[in-house]
């Protein structure tokens, strides 16, 4: 029949999420989701919604939830941004930033949803590969050529950048938007929130779906200049007014209340990734050293099958899902969301199975 996509929906490769398999005995490393339930007080919140609030349209520009945040992080409400998911706040930031004549930079190795919205904008990608080691090389990215675009830590390698690096980089790079997507920046990695004041092109990306167990709620954020905010602000408004529902803006500000539920969780979580990584190598993996709620980790080279992917297979089969990509340098690695203790020690036997 007629094709009445338009070439560009054609000709898109859109981003596949991991699988959300469900079932009593499944154990999901593949998403990075949290383990742990968000706090009490997210539900309490969230069952406090009146009718009444509900039948209205919750408020546009989420003033109490931003303000919430910029005090939380000693900002004014005037740099935050605050959108359905970081996902929304990548999409509607390329839209604003990178959708001129200009590339955009981000490492080979990196969310896979950056290629997405290149090739869904019309945005001229340019990929720069990483070290041998897996790390990134600021060195090796033109400074003012176009935007520039990382995750800290990245992913799936699970490696961070130092604050040095990335203010190094932005004392050359200072005619178009670097945006450091934060994702992970609750499991141990320096935010490089503190320099958006000094660095007027700095956007940086957080979400409530890792540390926060609010991946579910679809709550993402974005901390910048005045400036740059009201650029997003301005596509936003030209796209969905409503983008953050009256659920998610009470309960990112109960989640924000409950500073020693979180930190709880996050030192539970890093914890866990010291015993994993400790009983990956004594399996014979090598582990990327890791400052997220993941681990990427090769697989021992066992005689001529050089991929993960028959682990891989095994593991679902056992019922625990991993994320694993078949692309060249990464088909001999798994990404593996840290579980609570009781799931990865189900992994744990099952490689050894
Ligand atoms: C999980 C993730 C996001 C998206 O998170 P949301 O659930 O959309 O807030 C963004 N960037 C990276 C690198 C991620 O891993």
């Amino acid at each position: 029949m007629t094709n009445y996509w338009t070439d560009t929906v054609t000709r898109l490769t859109p981003y596949v999420p991991g699988e959300q398999r469900s079932g009593d005995n499944i154990i999901k490393l593949n998403t990075n989701e949290n383990p742990y339930p968000p706090t009490p007080a997210v539900m309490q919140a969230v069952s406090a919604l009146t009718g009444d609030q509900l039948r209205l349209y919750p408020d546009p520009e989420s003033v109490a939830l931003r303000k919430a945040l910029a005090s939380y992080h000693g900002l004014d409400v005037s740099q935050v941004f605050v959108g359905n998911g970081s996902d929304e706040i990548l999409a509607l930031a390329f839209l604003a930033y990178f959708t001129n004549d200009k590339v955009l930079q981000f490492p080979d190795i990196s969310y896979s949803f950056y290629p997405v919205y290149c090739d869904l904008y019309g945005i001229e990608a340019k990929t720069i590969a990483l070290e041998p080691d897996y790390s990134i090389n600021f060195e090796r990215y033109e400074a003012n050529a176009g935007g520039i675009v990382f995750p800290n830590p990245n992913a799936p390698t699970a490696t961070d950048v130092t604050h040095d690096a990335v203010r190094s980089l932005l004392e050359r790079h200072t005619q178009q938007v670097l945006l450091v997507d934060e994702a992970y920046a609750d499991f141990g990695a320096r935010s490089v929130i503190d320099m958006i004041d000094e660095f007027p092109n700095l956007l940086v990306s957080h979400t409530f779906s890792k540390g926060r167990s609010l991946a579910g709620l679809r709550l993402g954020v974005a901390f910048g200049h005045p400036r740059l905010i009201e650029g997003l602000q301005r596509v936003k408004n030209s796209f969905n007014s409503y983008p953050v529902d009256a659920f998610a803006q009470v309960a990112g500000i109960a989640s924000l209340q409950d500073e020693t539920y979180y930190r709880t969780v996050v030192d539970t979580i890093v914890k866990t990734r010291e015993q994993a990584v400790s009983d990956l190598h004594a399996r014979g993996f090598q582990v990327l050293p890791s400052k997220a709620n993941f681990l990427f980790a090769r697989v021992p080279q066992q005689g001529s099958e050089k991929t993960a992917t028959p682990i891989v297979n095994r593991l679902s089969d056992a019922g625990i899902l991993v994320r694993h990509w078949t692309r060249p340098r990464l088909d001999q690695w798994l990404r593996i969301s840290l579980g609570t203790p009781e799931q990865m020690q189900a992994l744990m036997s099952c490689l050894d199975a």
